[in-house]
């Protein structure tokens, strides 16, 4: 009996099959910037990887009872049926790389990054953040929670 792992299940062939011809060439795209996937974990059974888009998140590839599963944590996988983008570039990433775990991922770089930042950076650096960014600043509680998001309609207003 042929053994189950990922590396005999997560195929190019399993991606394209798994995946709309939209989703497929936008994971081609992903896989083809050097700096978009990290594979921060990698047993037999499991391989979770970071992908960095507009936005930073988390594909899993596991075995389930026989079969390959994959998720991905964006909002385009819980929503639409088959595989995101994210999902298709991190497999195709994972294969080219032979399914290791690497060294160095994009969280841990922005993390060194932040740890050394000053104060006044760290300030500037969420002010922007609040500001350009709406989820963020949905995501904001404190007290000045109802604030920003009045400031956020009027803004709205003005545009
Ligand atoms: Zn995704």
């Amino acid at each position: 009996m042929k053994e189950l792992n990922l590396k005999s299940l997560l195929t190019q062939k399993w991606l394209e099959k798994n995946a709309s011809d939209k989703s497929h060439v936008r994971g081609i795209r992903i896989f083809e910037d050097d700096w978009a996937v990290r594979i921060f974990e990698s047993i037999p059974a499991r391989l979770r990887a970071e992908v960095m888009g507009m936005r930073f998140y988390v594909v899993t590839f596991q075995i389930k009872r026989g079969k390959l599963e994959a998720v991905c944590t964006c909002p385009a996988f819980r929503d639409f049926d088959g595989l995101c983008k994210h999902i298709v570039g991190a497999g195709l990433h994972a294969i080219e790389v032979e399914f290791k775990k690497e060294p160095r991922t994009i969280a841990g770089a922005i993390q060194k990054h932040v740890a050394g930042l000053k104060e006044a950076e760290l300030r500037e650096l969420a002010f922007h953040a609040l500001l350009n960014d709406e989820d963020f600043r949905n995501e904001f509680s404190d007290d000045d929670g109802e604030l920003l998001a009045e400031e956020d309609r009027r803004q709205r207003w003005k545009e």
